[in-house]
């Protein structure tokens, strides 16, 4: 049985043989986060476009305003203001933040280290040349690369697409992920459930998810525990790039979705992982689709779809697979698991005040792997390594953030 990073490792590796030229989409930089950039963004003039004044203060020739020296003002620079006229010799001249420094000026001189008085100003300490002036095109020159195709578009990204003017921005299509939830208990979430019939949480859960890892979530809704329905609605789901499927995965008579995919050509490539919850998990390839099949408790389902099934995503994406976001934490109360297995288990720390103080997890109490409340309480999961069977309160321990939350 694989390990959980050894499986993640396989869908990386299986994903990434494939050649796929992925369409493009033009999407406007306000609707752009999460998409994946398919061309180059460079800049349309240099950065900063003139000698920016960093301060509000005075804009000087730095060998004039030493330690005592009185120079006279001849005016004021606001940000946006034309900057036509260069600084006349023994003077200054009054500048915002973010304003043009004129000609002949080479520093500016903040506010609280001058004392105006009427038009003239005293420098309380020497000025030292460049001081609180970018200099143009020390940001970046014109026509240079500031974004390049497969960067991911988080909002920094997006600001630096703006800040050029690229108010359009060519993107690779976001892969298409099939939904599946599969059981006979499973009904709508808009239906009212018969006693003993559960509301199919996970192909919301699971859309949501897929959404985060920056995919186009496509449901399929839910197939009944027979060869039938689920042979067709799988089908269906195989003309996407990745299909998921929920439930229907473990050892039980009605658990059916392996030979389903089996019949319909699949190829395994790992179907079962050592962890808990989601030892089930598998991972193939059926025509030209990515498979994942999910055990259907709705904790199981989460767990393994951000261990891998987002790495599918990413690549599909034509961007980096994103690490894991593990953190270091200190263990709060002692824990006990079986080993053998890895256990991602629902839990919650909290980071004390100062910003470099090592968070403190406590596992949350929990049913099992039903527990959705229990993850609804959670803003990670807490590591327990497969060869542990004993944490003791304080010992360091990995955590994987729920990003969503945290
Ligand atoms: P399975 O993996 O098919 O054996 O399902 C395990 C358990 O997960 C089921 O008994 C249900 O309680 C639960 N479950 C399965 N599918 C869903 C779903 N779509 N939404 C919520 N819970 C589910
Ligand atoms: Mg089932």
């Amino acid at each position: 049985m694989l390990t959980y990073d050894q499986a993640r490792q396989a869908v990386i590796d299986q994903v990434s043989r494939t050649t796929l030229t992925r369409p493009s989409v033009k999407v406007s930089v306000w609707d752009a986060l999460g998409y994946v950039l398919a061309e180059e963004i460079v800049t349309d003039r240099e950065y900063p476009p003139f000698d920016r004044s960093t301060r509000d203060g005075y804009a000087v020739r730095a060998s004039d305003a030493h330690s005592g020296a009185t120079l006279r003002c001849v005016g004021e620079i606001k940000a946006g203001d034309t900057v036509a006229s260069p600084l006349p010799a023994q003077s200054c001249i009054q500048i915002m933040t973010g304003a043009g420094v004129p000609a002949g000026a080479d520093a500016v001189v903040m506010i609280e280290h001058a004392q105006r008085d009427a038009d003239h100003v005293t420098f309380a300490r020497d000025t030292r040349a460049g001081q609180n002036v970018v200099p143009r095109g020390s940001e970046a020159q014109s026509g240079r690369a500031v974004l390049t195709s497969g960067t991911r578009l988080g909002y920094a990204e997006l600001a630096v697409a703006a800040q050029v003017g690229a108010a359009e921005l060519c993107c690779d299509a976001k892969p298409r992920v099939a939904i599946l939830s599969t059981g006979d208990e499973v009904v709508a979430v808009d239906a009212h459930p018969g006693p003993f019939q559960i509301r199919n949480s996970n192909s919301v859960s699971l859309a949501a998810q897929v959404r985060l890892a920056g995919g186009q979530p496509v449901l399929l809704g839910r197939a009944a525990d027979n060869i039938e329905d689920l042979g067709a609605k799988i089908e269906r789901g195989l003309k996407e790039d990745i299909l998921v499927v929920s439930g229907g995965v473990s050892m039980g008579k009605y658990d059916l979705v392996e030979s389903v995919l089996k019949a319909l050509g699949a190829e395994f490539f790992f179907d079962a992982v050592a962890i808990r919850p989601g030892k089930p998990a598998v991972f193939g390839r059926c025509q030209e689709a990515f498979v994942f099949g999910l055990p259907g408790n709705p904790v199981s389902t989460m767990v393994t779809f951000e261990l891998f099934v987002t790495p599918a995503i990413d690549i599909l994406s034509n961007a980096q697979p994103r690490p894991l976001p593990f953190v270091q934490a200190t263990l709060a109360a002692p824990l006990h698991e079986k080993p053998g297995l890895a256990h991602f288990l629902p839990a919650r720390a909290e980071w004390p005040a100062p910003a470099n103080a090592a968070a403190q997890v406590r596992a949350l109490p929990w049913q099992g792997s039903g527990d959705i409340a229990a993850l609804a309480q959670a803003n990670c999961f807490l590591l327990i390594p497969a060869d542990r069977d004993h944490v003791a309160a304080g010992e360091p321990v990995s955590i994987l953030l729920r990003k969503d939350v945290t």
